[in-house]
């Protein structure tokens, strides 16, 4: 079960170390903003599992985090640096190490990125997304785990600390692999995260109970706020097989819609038969957020990236612009002309 044998570039093995010298380094984990399960859950369990070997490492978080994360073991514990941001800086200002998950470019974090680059602490970027821009000292990047939860295990048995792995880690890492893969669903559920989910099951972690916590823990208004959307908002583009779902300010408002909230509402367009190419518009306020999930030859980053500003994986990424929503709306339709070869078919 090492994969990671195979990886180029990948010098995590150095930082053991640093991890195990007498003087214990002072240790900070960031992830990028309005975390989901994969964020949260790898931050915690990798803080949890440094616990198990002596080190407090205090996990701080760019922005807030929706309610059905709140389950995790040490949550209630970690620091949001929008709300905490002179604590966030001096606890940076003092660490050695700083764990980057889930992502791995800190423009990502926004300003809590300038505050991470400028520190002398060593930078640790474990992630899975495509194009690390190299901020890091230390790595472990692979776009073939299926998630950031997964290349935690790959860091426990690299670093030989597999044996150490209880239940409440077992059940951090568990929430990450189940939601990055949809259920194990996606393409990216290798044989390997079924032996890594196999492994985190034997420390104890509860899929049942896991997947309530997450899935079955949406507000009324949330709920409600899915089938006005479905049933008002979606537009289909029977011509390039895409589905639209686009959100005004006010919307998010009259449900009182909060963080995380949204989180799913994308992937409804794309279990339409034929569709190709499902893409959900919110009016965040400060910026239009858009969410692109695809199906077959789109890319959905290559496309993000060129025409809004984002990124992410071949088949789900993401992006955001400063243009009133109705523009946004408008350079998307004209820019999946573009893809016709492509979605048109
Ligand atoms: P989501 O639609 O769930 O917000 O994001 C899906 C994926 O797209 C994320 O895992 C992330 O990799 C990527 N992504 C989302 N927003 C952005 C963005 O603004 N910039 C970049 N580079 N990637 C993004
Ligand atoms: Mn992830």
């Amino acid at each position: 079960m090492r994969p990671i044998k195979t990886l180029l570039l990948n010098n995590i093995i150095d930082i053991k170390p640093i991890l195990e010298a007498k003087k214990k380094p002072n240790v900070v984990i960031t992830t990028h903003h309005k975390p989901d399960a994969d964020a949260l859950g790898s931050s915690l369990g990798l803080s949890l599992l440094l616990k198990q070997i002596g080190i407090d490492a205090t996990v701080i978080t760019p922005t807030d985090y929706g309610d059905f994360l709140k389950w995790m073991s040490g949550e209630d514990t970690v620091i949001n640096f929008e709300f905490n941001q002179k604590k966030s800086k001096e606890i940076v200002s003092k660490a050695d190490l700083v764990f980057c998950l889930d992502f791995n470019a800190l423009k990502r974090i926004n300003e809590f990125g300038e505050i991470v680059r400028l520190s002398s602490a060593k930078k640790v970027m474990i992630d899975h997304h495509l194009q690390p821009d190299g901020f890091e000292d230390y790595r472990l990047w692979s776009n073939i785990a299926s998630s950031t939860c997964e290349l935690i295990y790959w860091f426990a048995e690299e670093l030989s600390y597999t044996h150490l792995i209880n239940k409440d880690i077992a059940s951090c890492l568990y929430a990450g692999i189940m939601t990055d893969t949809a259920g194990f669903k996606h393409s990216s559920t290798t044989p390997t995260t079924h032996r890594v989910t196999a492994h985190l099951l034997e420390k104890g972690a509860k899929s049942n109970l896991i997947f309530e916590a997450i899935y079955d823990h949406y507000s009324e208004n949330r709920t409600r706020f899915i089938g006005f959307c479905l049933n008002e908002k979606l537009q289909i583009i029977r011509e390039y097989n895409t589905a639209l779902v686009c959100v005004t300010a006010d919307e998010l408002k009259r449900f009182n819609i909060k963080v995380g909230d949204s989180e799913g509402l994308v992937n409804y367009g794309l279990s339409i038969e034929g569709i190709k190419l499902s893409v959900l518009i919110v009016d965040r306020t400060v910026a239009r957020k858009m969410s692109f999930r695809a199906k077959g030859d789109f890319p959905a980053n290559e496309f993000a990236r060129k025409y809004f500003n984002g990124g992410g994986h071949f088949s789900a990424a993401g992006g955001e612009s400063k243009e009133p929503l109705e523009e946004v709306e408008a350079t998307f339709k004209q820019a999946i002309t573009e893809y016709s070869n492509i979605l048109s078919q």
